[in-house]
């Protein structure tokens, strides 16, 4: 948010510094805690996004938020040599540990890196066939002004997907997950990497973020059409895609 004068006030200014703390603190363990704390279904989710985008090969996708890299890594593969894939991160500690994976893997054809924003994506309008962010939407402080940006980004026909932590659908599982992200999860953050708050601060993220409904009419308001949500595993997690026409 910013004020009057377009400033940023002193909150969001301490939400940013707080993210930007924890993903320099986390980067280098990341992968390792995210299976870990899903058990390994993280791969599952982002299998079925992949599927769920209806990439192509040729096709410019950015990958918003896309830390260490998992979607860049696949998008890659299926765009072929006549697409590009950019992944986009506003903290260069995930963007180091995501380029050395993919580098690693052989991945350097067609992927750029950019540190930057998702409230100010610096790419022309109408440039993207694909935006996906995915465990990320829920770490930007302004997730109107980023989903306009996003849809500014985004080709006439484009499609932008959000993968995100959401409300479970049963009041049963919602407790039980509440009690293992408060609970369960910083302790395996404490033991694990060393850093039981930045993983609390995880859990709460997950908690203040918009559920399944208020999500897809904010992508409405920011001007998506057909907006639509799956929910996977229970709604634990969900899969929001809309369209700009
Ligand atoms: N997309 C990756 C994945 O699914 O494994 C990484 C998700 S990680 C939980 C969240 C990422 O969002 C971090 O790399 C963090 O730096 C990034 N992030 C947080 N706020 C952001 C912002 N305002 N703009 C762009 N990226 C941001």
């Amino acid at each position: 948010e910013t004020t009057h004068f377009g400033f940023q006030t002193v909150e969001t200014k301490e939400k940013e510094s707080k993210v930007a703390g924890v993903f320099h603190s986390v980067a280098q363990q990341y992968d390792v805690m995210n299976d870990l704390m899903s058990f390994g279904i993280h791969r599952l989710w982002k299998r079925f996004t992949i599927d769920a985008s209806g990439v192509r090969p040729g096709n410019k996708v950015l990958d918003l938020a896309g830390g260490t890299g998992d979607l860049t890594a696949k998008f890659s593969r299926l765009v072929g040599k006549d697409g590009k894939v950019v992944l986009a991160d506003i903290n260069s500690s995930m963007l180091k540990v995501g380029r050395d994976k993919l580098r690693d893997k052989g991945l350097v054809q067609n992927i750029e890196y950019v540190q930057a924003n998702a409230q100010y994506l610096p790419f022309e309008d109408n440039s993207f066939d694909i935006v996906t962010i995915a465990f990320g939407l829920r770490n930007v402080t302004d997730k109107d002004m980023a989903l306009r940006s996003i849809y500014r980004v985004l080709k006439p026909g484009g499609r932008l997907l959000i993968l995100e932590f959401s409300k479970p659908e049963h009041e049963l599982l919602n407790k039980a997950y509440d009690f293992y992200s408060f609970n369960i999860l910083p302790k395996i953050g404490e033991i694990v990497a060393k850093d039981g708050d930045s993983y609390q601060y995880l859990a709460e993220s997950i908690r203040m973020h918009p559920a399944q409904e208020k999500l897809k009419s904010m992508m409405e308001e920011a001007g998506f059409e057909q907006a639509n949500y799956k929910n996977l595993t229970g709604g634990i997690v969900a899969l929001h895609k809309g369209y700009k026409f």
